[in-house]
């Protein structure tokens, strides 16, 4: 069964999608079949990766409105890119804020994306959901579908801020919706070569122990560019910093397969 892996921090800009969309186009490169699910209202990994907007049915229709999930399922195949031959997104647009609301009174709530992509998780060698900037039903429902969670750490004075209330959510969820959700790794992003964040690496490995990934994602503006192409680090910028770190990330994903 593929591997089910939330990207979740509820600080917001810490490089979730980012991350979801790169290490995911990265291991589409290696030959992994892989699925892009965007759990967050800004719709950006969507964005990041198709130039069609509001695209549905998204994941909205599949979570509240019972649409069958293969009818939210888009490949992002173009014929330009063998990469995108093994990559599709279920996509969403802010329609999903709705979901966050109307979840709150429906029956099994915690568990409706669990439900969703459990008979489609064959299909796939990495199922990636990229979680919105909170703690609140859809980063529940995330945690709650997923075999393991990626937290982005942003190389910043505060990174470790809130991270106690990320692991206190991930305990609750363990002992009761989900027993067997375990950390993959801790990643930290938008490295670059100063004293802080030297220090904030330092604090997350006595922190995280092995825990921390040992590919670090530096800072590199092509990261940034990329989005608004609708491309990967691989498609935009292929030999860029940001490139070869995802791809490394990739590797280190592989080989503890
Ligand atoms: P949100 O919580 O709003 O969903 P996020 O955690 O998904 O944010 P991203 O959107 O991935 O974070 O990243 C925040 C911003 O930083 C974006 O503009 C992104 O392009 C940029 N960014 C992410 N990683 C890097 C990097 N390694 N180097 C430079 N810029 C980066
Ligand atoms: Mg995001």
């Amino acid at each position: 069964m593929g591997k089910i892996i939330a990207v979740a921090n509820q600080k917001g800009g810490v490089g979730k999608t980012t991350t979801v969309i790169n290490l995911g186009f990265a291991l589409a490169e290696l030959g992994k079949k892989v699925l892009l699910v965007d759990a967050d209202p800004q719709g950006n990994t969507t964005s990041g990766v198709k130039r069609e907007r509001n695209i549905r049915p998204s994941l909205y229709e599949a979570l509240i409105h019972n649409v069958s999930v293969n009818n939210a399922i888009y490949p992002l195949k173009d014929g330009n890119s063998y990469i995108r031959d093994n990559i599709d997104l279920i996509p969403s647009n802010l329609d999903l804020a709705g979901a966050e609301v109307e979840l709150v009174s429906a029956f099994l709530r915690e568990l409706r994306l669990k439900n969703i992509l459990e008979p489609i998780a064959n299909d796939y060698d990495y199922i990636f959901i990229d979680c919105p900037p909170s703690l609140g039903l859809l980063t529940i429902n995330a945690l709650s579908a997923s075999r393991y969670v990626l937290i982005p750490l942003q190389c910043e004075y505060y990174a470790l801020e809130g991270i106690s209330q990320l692991l206190k959510t991930i305990e609750l969820i363990k002992k009761g919706l989900n027993p067997n959700l375990e950390i993959l790794g801790v990643l930290l992003t938008m490295y670059n070569r100063t004293v802080l964040a030297q220090q904030v690496l330092e604090e997350a490995r006595r922190f995280f122990k092995d825990k921390v990934f040992n590919t670090i994602i530096p800072r590199n503006v092509r990261l940034s560019e990329a989005p608004s192409f609708s491309q990967s680090i691989l498609e935009y910028a292929n030999n860029s910093s940001g490139a070869i770190a995802y791809r490394e990330l990739a590797m280190e994903l592989v080989q503890n397969e």
